[in-house]
């Protein structure tokens, strides 16, 4: 596609395109010479004509352009989307990290230059979540240079809806909504993580499936774990209780608020631990908040508590609630500890970086009268990479505290 309008910036405001930040907002641009439609390539030029990036315009949305390249001589035609996918996963095939799974996040969105985009792979089922108009117009040459790249068993679509409205100036069209609505499924699909094994569901329940951002930390956490009374709490299906018990612990109980995260947490423990270790997991439906209170008044402990929330933040002006929820969670869950044990705690709100975390668990920590050392800062997994010019890339961030 060739560029069909230039968009001349207002003075000052190429500051964040010169340093290669990939998105660029509306009220950055003073006018655009030429009649660009939604989904139409454009160049980007300061306020004196210089150029200085190219990217795809969609003036419904507040992110106006998405800025694919730095270089003038670099077309945005089918051979760069081939390109861009072929980069993303030669990436990952090439990280030691990744060798010992099934289940890759091939295409990491911004991150890999590819905005809206994110490529789940499932053993072989590739789940793609679309969250711009880039990504939805662009979706027939990714899935095909996906499709070069890793052959797959199956592609299954589905939408990020609160992103693709915003993309949309409101509502998903119906075609776009139509083509990626994920029809309903039963087939569970088996992935290994090291030497544990899970149930997905691709393109189905939440991310695509699975929380493949934490899998290095659920290793990393299980190692805390031999001999361990454990509190999983946001388990999903069952993600770090699975690691723990193969870790050794003599009980683990998880916790989550959704019934069929908890129904596949039961299948993946027994996948793990089978018939002789029923006894070492139980699988409960609370909420978390009220349950652990329940807990503490019943004088229960444990060894090691894990918190692993959804995103209490997702936009600057919820900061200062998140943090009042994040540090009351943490208070209710030291108090549950046993001298001596663990508490693996994280937060998957970009908006709440790691210093504001560690000063909210500094609180919840002195509330709780406990004194409590990190003694391992953990972030996403390394298929999710932060594109240091895009820092928004950088969300998930966890500590290990060792708590007297
Ligand atoms: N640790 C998991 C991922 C957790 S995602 C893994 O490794 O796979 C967060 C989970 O919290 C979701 O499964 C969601 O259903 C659950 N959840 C959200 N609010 C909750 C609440 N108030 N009480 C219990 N579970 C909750």
């Amino acid at each position: 596609m060739q560029p069909t309008a230039a968009v001349i910036l207002k003075s000052g405001r190429d500051r964040s395109v010169r340093q290669r930040h990939p998105r660029l907002f509306a009220s950055a641009i003073k006018q655009i010479d030429g009649r660009p439609r939604d989904g139409d390539v454009v160049d980007v030029l300061d306020n004196k004509g210089e150029w200085l990036a190219r990217g795809i315009i969609n003036q419904q949305a507040q992110i106006a352009i998405r800025l694919l390249t730095w270089r003038s001589e670099e077309a945005i035609d089918e051979s760069f989307w081939h390109a861009r996918v072929q980069a993303a996963i030669a990436r990952r095939q090439r990280d030691p990290a990744l060798r010992c799974t099934n289940a890759i996040r091939w295409v990491f969105s911004e991150s890999d230059g590819l905005p809206g985009l994110i490529a789940d792979d499932y053993a072989g089922h590739l789940a793609l979540e679309i969250s711009s108009l880039l990504a939805w117009r662009a979706l027939p040459v990714l899935k095909a240079a996906l499709t070069q790249a890793l052959s797959p068993l199956r592609i299954i679509c589905q939408m990020d809806e609160e992103r693709l409205r915003h993309e949309f100036g409101g509502t998903v069209p119906r075609a776009v909504r139509e083509a990626l609505e994920t029809p309903p499924s039963d087939a569970l699909v088996e992935i290994r993580e090291c030497e544990a094994r899970f149930l997905v569901r691709p393109a189905s329940g939440q991310k695509t499936g699975f929380y493949l951002d934490q899998r290095a930390n659920r290793i990393r956490v299980a190692a805390y774990c031999q001999g361990a009374t454990v509190l999983n709490a946001f388990s999903y299906t069952g993600g770090f209780g699975v690691h723990a018990l193969r870790g050794g612990a003599s009980r683990v109980l998880n916790v989550d608020s959704s019934a069929e995260a908890l129904r596949l947490a039961e299948q993946n423990c027994a996948l793990n631990v089978g018939a002789e270790g029923r006894d070492r997991y139980a699988c409960t439906e609370a909420d978390v908040f009220a349950l652990l209170r329940a807990l503490h008044q019943q004088g229960e402990r444990f060894d090691v508590v894990i918190l692993d929330p959804p995103k209490f933040a997702h936009h600057p002006d919820q900061v200062n609630r998140a943090a009042r929820a994040y540090k009351d969670l943490n208070r209710i869950a030291l108090g549950l500890i046993n001298s001596g044990g663990i508490l693996a705690t994280f937060s998957c709100s970009g908006v709440v970086d790691a210093s504001l975390f560690q000063k909210i668990i500094f609180s919840a920590a002195l509330e709780a009268g406990r004194e409590t050392r990190i003694v391992e800062r953990l972030t996403q997994a390394s298929d999710h990479p932060v594109l240091l010019t895009f820092p928004e890339s950088e969300y998930l961030k966890g500590f290990i505290c060792r708590v007297e």
